[in-house]
């Protein structure tokens, strides 16, 4: 059995942040244990100049970070990854920061990763680089004369080619792509819009099977969408309702319903719309004031990109001029935290919510949507209203699905969410627990490593 090497911006080392990792890190943790494997990737530390790799070593699994400089970390991660690549692949072209000292830092940065890797990897090694921070990793491991397979998964959506070509070095990108023997995105549009750009741009050819040829290399491609353990959420659910902090939040409810939204502090996340959506539905439904309380939990990110310390703004001011307008002596229809949870109070708060509002202006997957589903109580399910630019949308249609660009349309969704009989309710999470068991994590892992070693 080929050992794995697993490539990502970040390592999750052990017993690091155990408590906050989600269903991903665990899952490529269990791929890792099973046939003995390396977790290759950046510390987040800064360091004076590059050093060595960290190595260490822990129930089978080697874990190598290497410490990035200063001006790599601006450059490769604030810069052209977080302030270029991830609004271009959200479509929010009016965000996007692009300069070519950016550029050059995410590809030296690449590079010198893959230097550093090269002497790690072992000839029957499979390699399995994430996401958008790595692109270039094929091609720099290709250079140094690495022959081992390996293959990409991009976890945020492929835009389309007419948003693709801003970007001024977007043929490199494909070219860089094209390197692997593998790429695989979340749902068959990002894989269309893969092709497209391949066929139109690059001069490839696409089988039906997403055998792709160009760039003097063939290679394949697919929809692989990432999954949850279901089963492993649901229990957590079950025991986390009898916690201490569960029963405190739903004590403090006294009978009103709770809908939830629980996010990264993101622009792609759409809070704003979701908050004006809210807003939009005590105008319209004014019979569920002091009725309903809307849990808005979205915890800061990347609070180095300039961007999102404006969108915090924002959004405290949109919520207190909700609050301000809205909320009666002994109700407050809005409550929103800038924190973080563990994964079992998180667990247990989906749990007593009757609705989750999932209403992202675009999303790769979105794993809450499927952590609140799995979290429900089979016989007294709660509702997801879901944004159809979610990943997860493909897969869940028995959600309700709402525009988050149409703040009636959202409205509208969890008034009739809130209204909607059990039997109903019932019926629709039996749907998509059906899906969620079905692409589980483990099924998304396995699936991606049978087609990459095949
Ligand atoms: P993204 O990867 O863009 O952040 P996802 O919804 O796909 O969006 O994944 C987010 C993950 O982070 C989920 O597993 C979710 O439970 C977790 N998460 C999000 N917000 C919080 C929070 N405030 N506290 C703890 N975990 C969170």
């Amino acid at each position: 059995m080929s050992r794995l090497v697993i490539v990502s911006n970040r390592v999750a080392l052990p017993g690091e942040g155990a408590q906050r990792s989600g269903g991903l890190v665990t899952a490529l943790v269990d791929a890792l244990h099973q046939a003995g494997g390396l977790w290759f990737g950046s510390s987040g530390k800064l360091a004076e100049t590059p050093s060595a790799p960290n190595v260490l070593e822990a129930d089978g699994v080697t874990y190598a970070t290497v410490d990035l400089t200063r001006a790599d970390h601006d450059g490769y991660y604030s810069g052209l990854s977080n302030a270029a690549l991830w609004p271009l692949f959200h479509y929010r072209l009016d965000l996007v920061n692009f300069t070519r000292r950016d550029f050059a830092a995410y590809l030296r940065v690449n590079a010198r990763l893959a230097d550093t890797l090269a002497p790690l990897l072992k000839p029957n090694d499979v390699v399995w680089v994430h996401d958008y921070h790595l692109i270039p990793m094929a091609d720099e491991l290709r250079r140094v004369g690495a022959r081992q397979r390996i293959g990409f998964f991009l976890h945020t959506p492929f835009p389309s080619l007419g948003v693709l070509a801003t970007l001024p070095h977007y043929i490199e990108l494909l070219k860089s792509l094209c390197a692997y023997d593998l790429v695989g995105f979340q749902t068959i549009e990002d894989l269309t819009a893969f092709h497209d750009a391949v066929v139109r741009r690059a001069g490839g050819k696409v089988s039906a099977d997403g055998s792709i040829r160009a760039f003097d290399r063939d290679l394949r491609s697919g929809v692989f969408p990432i999954g949850v353990d279901p089963d492993a959420i649901a229990n957590m659910a079950a025991r986390a309702v009898k916690s201490r902090t569960t029963r405190r939040l739903q004590g403090s409810l006294r009978g009103r319903q709770l809908i939830i939204g629980v996010d990264r502090l993101d622009y792609s996340k759409g809070l704003e719309h979701r908050f004006k959506a809210f807003a939009s539905f005590l105008e319209s439904y004014p019979v569920q004031r002091d009725h309903v309380r809307l849990l808005q939990i979205a915890t800061a990110t990347r609070s180095d990109v300039p961007e999102y310390r404006a969108l915090r703004q924002r959004l405290g001011a949109l919520a207190g001029d909700i609050a301000g307008r809205y909320a009666q002596l002994d109700w407050a229809p809005i409550q929103y935290l800038n924190r973080s949870f563990s994964q079992q109070s998180l667990a247990g708060f989906f749990r007593i919510s009757r609705v989750a509002l999932v209403t992202p202006l675009r999303d790769g997957m979105n794993l809450v949507a499927k952590e609140y589903v799995a979290a429900q109580s089979p016989e007294d399910p709660g509702v997801l209203v879901l944004s159809p630019f979610a990943g997860a949308a493909y897969e869940l249609d028995a959600a309700l699905i709402a525009n988050p660009y149409d703040p009636d349309a959202v409205a509208e969704a969890l008034q009739k969410a809130l209204l909607m009989p059990t039997e109903e309710r019932r019926q629709r999470w039996q749907a998509m627990m059906q899906i969620l068991r079905r692409h589980s994590i483990t099924a998304w892992r396995e699936s991606f490593l049978r087609v990459l070693n095949g």
